[in-house]
């Protein structure tokens, strides 16, 4: 039987609240973390037609993209359309999550499932965030007690990389020392050099598990005064960042891909329109999940074009010379990513889960105007 706290901890996992704006609403919004979870409904809006859905369809979690309360609120009472989603929750015993920013930022995230549909190849970060910082840890230790000093600290997170764990480099030497009054020495005695056949150890570790490593290596370390050294290593570009850039299958015109970019993603009024020449041929593609116009420099120095959301007159209309915008409607840009989520969920705590595939997408016509003025 899964509790609602172990999808919301299998969620948090994937998509880790830390990674979230300062600004934003994400985590479990409504719900018993006791409660009983079957079925997750994964959308992007949590509105009073997905609460809908996830009625109908029994879902006990609803888990959505964008925020219910964003800016916070003092009631949730059923006068508004917010305080009613609340009421249809807590009525028909049904959780809501939020995965904002950090799914947005997330690899694989929101913009990976983007840049997925559309076919996109050899992808990476838009804007790279720095790599989580990383500290290296050197110990010295006598031989004999090496293995259960690198147990120690590996239980506690150092030596972890990738999908190894425990990972260290080990050489030895002679360490040496005199133990003064006072001293109670593991080896050795007051007043005589010692000298010990050691293991220098070298763990990388989280610089967050710092101090926790540091504990277990002092309580598992056979010597009064342990000897090691904590060094901070440089900043590198990590796998995570908002949007995605790589290359298209093969070079199409902006119009073709314009078209395939209509096709590939769920259909909305909107669709998508393109600023740029027609005929211009795209290679290299920038991608960025629901509103994207702050990346459009960031983009021009990397890609041919830009496809992203909610792009405005100004931003577009000055964009850099040379690269090409597709504006596709917002939801169509994040909804990708639900089957991703879900299915990641699904492998992690082996709960049903569905997609809605009801367009919350606000736009709701879309007719192509006459001929410009004469
Ligand atoms: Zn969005």
């Amino acid at each position: 039987m899964t509790r609602l706290a172990d999808v919301v901890a299998a969620l948090d996992a994937l998509y880790p609240p830390a990674w979230a704006e300062s600004w934003d609403a994400v985590g479990l919004v409504v719900g018993d973390p006791d409660a009983v979870v079957r079925r997750v409904l994964f959308a992007i809006d949590p509105v009073a037609s997905v609460v809908a859905e996830a009625a109908e369809r029994g879902a006990d979690l609803l888990v959505t993209h964008h925020p219910l309360y964003l800016g916070g609120t003092t009631s949730v009472a059923a006068t508004n359309p917010k305080g009613r989603v609340v009421h249809r929750l807590l009525s028909g015993g049904c959780a809501l999550f939020v995965a904002h920013t950090n799914a947005d930022v997330a690899s694989p995230g929101v913009s990976d499932a983007l840049a997925d549909v559309l076919g996109l190849v050899d992808t990476r970060p838009l804007s790279p965030l720095a790599a989580d910082p990383l500290d290296k840890l050197v110990i010295f230790v006598p031989v004999a007690a090496a293995d259960r000093v690198l147990d120690a600290v590996a239980a506690e997170g150092a030596g972890a990389i990738g999908d190894y764990e425990r990972c260290a480099w080990r050489t030895t030497g002679e360490g040496t020392f005199r133990p003064l009054p006072g001293a109670a020495p593991t080896i050795g005695s007051v007043g005589g050099v010692a000298e010990v056949e050691e293991a220098r150890l070298e763990v990388v570790l989280p610089r967050a598990r710092r101090d926790a490593v540091l504990r277990a290596l002092l309580a598992a370390h056979p010597y009064e005064e342990p000897a090691y050294d904590v060094l901070e290593l440089a900043t590198v570009v990590g796998s995570r960042g908002l949007g995605r850039v790589g290359r298209l299958p093969e070079p199409v015109t902006l119009r073709e891909l314009t078209r395939q970019a209509a096709a590939a993603l769920p259909a909305t009024a909107w669709g998508v329109r393109a600023a740029g020449d027609p005929l211009a041929v795209v290679e290299t593609l920038a991608v960025c999940g629901g509103s994207g116009d702050d990346l459009l420099s960031v983009a021009a120095a990397v890609a041919d074009a830009y496809l992203t959301s909610d792009l405005r007159h100004h931003p577009s209309s000055e964009a850099p010379e040379g690269l090409a915008l597709l504006d596709a409607a917002h939801w169509a840009t994040e909804w990708p990513w639900l089957a991703d989520a879900a299915g990641r969920l699904a492998e992690a705590v082996g709960v049903d889960t569905a997609v809605s595939t009801i367009v919350t997408d606000p736009w709701t016509l879309h007719e192509p105007s006459g001929e410009p003025p004469q």
